[in-house]
């Protein structure tokens, strides 16, 4: 085989090692500089070809994990990209940040909390005249909290989760709607969970099924208009999301190795099903969850 067609031409279970990654825990939201074994978000390997030429774009959660990969990989076809983040995770976000740079787009770094429903207006605002207009929006920050025991789901947490995982995305999208011209995409991160919930996630799982429902009807809303909504339903990604008490630290070594492929997926994995529904060459893609979960069945 040439060098050109190793690239082009790989055998999915093995493209990614099946990691078994040793039990450990961060403080939520974790960062990808502690990850262990680190995850690949495509630094080394995302090629770009131009598909999201000139774009402006809001990636949100996009220090790490899956969102970083997005950025990275937005930023090697083209766009212009702006990434929000917690505070805490501002060394992770530089990090991303200058990969955004090394690609030769603009990069705009806004740090805050998406519970707090003004400073989803104010990221979208900020996003919008930093990057001198907005038009592809990517939301997918989300908390994921395990909880055994419906009893011990704290009031707080229960509302903590609804704010960044649905509510956020409702206030997010409603304030870049005047930003968004004809041709302009949404992507909203939702997870296998909103079909088969785990029963440790009740929370989380069903922020992830109203995700689902609130793309299919945004969609059909903005599609008139020249605005297109779809959603990205990963399976299990190793992110610093799942060991900040997003799963029992007990679960972790064994992470991802009951899907049909046999192994967790890594973060770049997920970045071309963003890159697709962003891009122009979607058009007639809408309302649409692609699942990028190893083979496990979805409805
Ligand atoms: P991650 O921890 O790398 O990313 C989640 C990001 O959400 C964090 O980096 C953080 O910046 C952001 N966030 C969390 N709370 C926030 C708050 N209050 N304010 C602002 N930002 C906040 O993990 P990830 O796995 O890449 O997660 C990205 C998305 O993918 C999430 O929506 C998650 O639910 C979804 N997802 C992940 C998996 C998986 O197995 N990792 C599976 C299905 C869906
Ligand atoms: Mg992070």
């Amino acid at each position: 085989m040439t060098d050109e067609t190793q690239l082009t031409f790989q055998n999915p279970v093995t493209r990614y090692p099946s990691i078994s990654p040793p039990e450990q825990s961060q403080q939520e939201p974790g960062l990808d500089l502690q990850l262990d074994p680190p995850a690949d978000r495509g630094e080394q390997s995302y090629r770009g070809t131009g598909r999201l030429e000139g774009r402006k774009a809001l990636i949100t959660g996009a220090d790490s994990g899956i969102g970083a990969a997005v950025a990275i990989a937005f930023s090697r076809e083209g766009a212009d990209v702006a990434i929000s983040y917690l505070p805490a995770e501002e060394e992770d976000a530089l990090r991303v940040a200058e990969l955004i740079k090394g690609a030769g787009r603009r990069a705009v770094t806004i740090p805050g909390d998406l519970a707090e429903a003004t400073f989803c207006s104010d990221l979208v605002e900020k996003a919008a005249s930093e990057l001198g207009g907005l038009d592809a929006l990517v939301n997918n920050a989300g908390k994921q909290i395990f909880v055994e025991h419906l009893e011990d789901l704290t009031d707080d947490q229960l509302t903590a989760t609804y704010e960044v995982n649905i509510l956020a995305q409702f206030r997010i999208a409603r304030a870049a709607l005047p930003h968004l011209v004809p041709g302009s995409t949404i992507v909203n991160t939702t997870s296998i969970q909103a079909y088969q919930p785990s029963s440790h996630l009740l929370d989380y799982a069903s922020t992830k099924a109203a995700i689902n429902n609130f793309t299919k009807g945004l969609a059909q809303q903005l599609a008139p208009q020249g605005i297109r909504v779809n959603a990205v339903a990963p399976g299990p990604i190793w992110t610093p999301l799942q060991v900040s008490a997003g799963q029992p630290t007990e679960a972790l070594p064994s992470f991802g190795q009951n899907t049909p492929l046999g192994r967790a997926g890594q973060p770049t994995e997920l970045a071309p099903a963003y890159v697709f529904l962003t891009s122009a060459e979607s058009s007639y893609v809408v309302g649409e969850t692609l699942n990028v979960n190893g083979g496990s069945p979805t409805p």
